[in-house]
C-alpha cells in the first residue's frame, strides 16, 4: 500500500503545454488502475491510473485548470480538471469520494513511476491481452474502502472533509453581499 511509494521530495506534474503545473504533497491515499470501459474511453487506452490525494495536497503552481462536468458510470458525473489550453486532464473528482479527494492522473506526473498501482479495479472489463503481474491485487468491480484502504488513508480523508466543512463555514469577505 502507501509504504510502497518511494521518495520524500514532493512530486510535480502538469499538462502537455506547461500552462497547468502542480505540486503534490505526501504519498497517495491509494493508487487505482481502473479497467472500466468509461476510463478506457476517456484515456483512449487499456486503463486509467489514478493516484488519490486529499484535495488540498494537490497545489496548482501555475494556471488553474478548467473544471469540466463529464458523465460517469455512476450517473452522478465527475469533474475533470483540464488545462484550458491543451485540454490535457490532470485530475478528477468523482461522485462517491466527492470534492475531498482528487484522482490525480499518474501519467501527468513528471515521475509517474513513483505511483505504481495498489489495486486493479473493474477487471471484469480488462482487455484480455493485458496480463497483470503475478500477485497484483485485483477486483472484478469495486471494493469496500474499509477492507482495502489503510486506516491512515481513511483518517486523512476524514480530516480533509473536516477542512472543507470549516472552509465552507467561513464567510467570503470578498463578497460585499455577505
Ligand atoms: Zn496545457
Amino acid at each position: 500500500m502507501a509504504h510502497r511509494h518511494r521518495g520524500r521530495t514532493p512530486m510535480q506534474g502538469g499538462c502537455s503545454c506547461g500552462h497547468v503545473r502542480y505540486r503534490v504533497e505526501g504519498t497517495p491515499l491509494i493508487v487505482h488502475a481502473c479497467h472500466c470501459t468509461w476510463c478506457q474511453r476517456e484515456t483512449g487506452t487499456v486503463h486509467a491510473l489514478n493516484a488519490l490525494f486529499e484535495a488540498d495536497h494537490v497545489v496548482h503552481t501555475a494556471a488553474q485548470p478548467e473544471l469540466v462536468q463529464t458523465p460517469s458510470a455512476s450517473g452522478r458525473g465527475q469533474i475533470i480538471a483540464r488545462c484550458p489550453h491543451c485540454k490535457v486532464a490532470v485530475w478528477s473528482n468523482y461522485g462517491q469520494a466527492g470534492p475531498a479527494v482528487r484522482f490525480l492522473r499518474v501519467g501527468t506526473l513528471d515521475e509517474p513511476a513513483r505511483c505504481p498501482p495498489d489495486i486493479h479495479i473493474y477487471t471484469s472489463t480488462k482487455l484480455p491481452w493485458l496480463v497483470l503481474p503475478d500477485g497484483a491485487k485485483a477486483v472484478p468491480e469495486f471494493y469496500e474502502v474499509a477492507e482495502i484502504w489503510p486506516a491512515a488513508s481513511r483518517e486523512r480523508v476524514r480530516a480533509m472533509r473536516r477542512r472543507l466543512k470549516e472552509q465552507a463555514a467561513v464567510p467570503d469577505t470578498a463578497d460585499p453581499g455577505s
